[in-house]
This record gives C-alpha cells, sequence and structure tokens, in this order.
C-alpha cells in the first residue's frame, strides 16, 4: 500500500484495523478526513480522546458508562431483583430500545470460546456473582445464540444454580450466532417472554 504519502498510509492503515472497515473504505475514510475542515478533524480528534477518558464501567452491571454507576442501575423505579446477562453494551441498548424490560443488566464483556482462549475468568463473570448475594431473584441469561454465546450461559447457569436462584434464558428462534443489536425489537421481546427455565 505505497501508493500514497506516509501519513495517507498510516491514516489509512489505523482505520483498517478498526472492525467493519476494509481497505477499500479505509482509504475512502482517509481522503474524506484529509478533505475536512481542519475545525472539525479537530472535534472528531478531542470527542474521540473524551470518550476514551471519560467513559469507564459501572461499578455494578460493568456497562460502559459516564458516571460510577449508570443510570439504569441508579434508577429505583427499575426491578433490581431481576437482572438480565449480555455480551455487551451494545446488546444492553438493544433491550433498552424496546422500552418494555424492567429488571437491570450485567454486561460480560464477552463470551466463553475454548477456541479462542477466552475463559471464566477473562469475563465479568466474578462481578455477576458478587451480585447475587443480595434482593436477586432472577437472573435472564441473554448471550448469542452463537456457541460462545450457549457454552456462556450453560457455565452461569451451572454456577448459579446451587444458589437457588431462578435462572432462565431467552427463547432461541433468534438467529443462530445472530448479535441481539441486529434483532427487530418485536423479536426481542418474544424471546424475552418466552424464555425458558434452565
Ligand atoms: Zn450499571
Amino acid at each position: 500500500m505505497d501508493l500514497y504519502s506516509g501519513h495517507i498510509n498510516r491514516l489509512i492503515e489505523e482505520l483498517a484495523a478498526l472492525p467493519g472497515i476494509g481497505s477499500k473504505s479505509a482509504q475512502r475514510l482517509a481522503f474524506h478526513l484529509i478533505n475536512m475542515p481542519k475545525e472539525r478533524v479537530n472535534r472528531l480528534a478531542k470527542v474521540i480522546l473524551e470518550a476514551k477518558e471519560n467513559v469507564r464501567y459501572c461499578s455494578v452491571c460493568c456497562t460502559l458508562t459516564d458516571q460510577d454507576i449508570c443510570p439504569i442501575c441508579a434508577n429505583d423505579k427499575r426491578d433490581h431483583r431481576t437482572i438480565m446477562v449480555v455480551e455487551n453494551t451494545r446488546d444492553l441498548t438493544a433491550y433498552e430500545k424496546t422500552g418494555k424490560y424492567e429488571g437491570i443488566y450485567h454486561v460480560l464483556h464477552g463470551a466463553i470460546s475454548p477456541m479462542l482462549g477466552i475463559g471464566p475468568n477473562d469475563i465479568r463473570l466474578k462481578e455477576l456473582m458478587t451480585r447475587l448475594q443480595g434482593e436477586v431473584e432472577e437472573v435472564i441469561i441473554a448471550t448469542n445464540s452463537s456457541l460462545e454465546g450457549e457454552t456462556t450461559a450453560m457455565y452461569i447457569s451451572k454456577m448459579i444454580k446451587p444458589t437457588g436462584i431462578r435462572v432462565t434464558r431467552i427463547a432461541s428462534g433468534v438467529p443462530v450466532g445472530g448479535d441481539l443489536e441486529y434483532i427487530d425489537e418485536v423479536t426481542l421481546l418474544r424471546a424475552l417472554e418466552g424464555r425458558v427455565e434452565l
């Protein structure tokens, strides 16, 4: 990729390293950025840096947030006895968009994958277990229906069972390997309502 100058090449390389951006898109974005007014480029760079510096994990549910405790965990009107376990903050947002789920969440930031060398200690499972000592009555496992998501669901179920807390799994019917964030709200709600005991 030595068709362009060093600076352009470096920009293209950095952009191409982002998920979902191939080399063609990276080139298009790089030239777009270079042609943008300088103030807009500054603003974009600043927003990226500020997000990186200020976004942190909620000390309760581990979702990404600007505060120590995220607005969902801090909300007394939510049902704090029901915890829905999701793989990432995007999945949480997908359920929040339905506007029908009243419980709170736990964000794992990944799923167990022996193939990729991701074990139980590499995701936020310990944090989930420490939350179960309180008033929790049900844990809804809403990991993806991929092999990793199912493996994680089984693991969590085994971990929680001895505590006597009810463990449920959102209904399948969600396409295999499907990321929750791409699934429409009606399907998400159906999966939630049709959840089964584990
Ligand atoms: Zn939270």
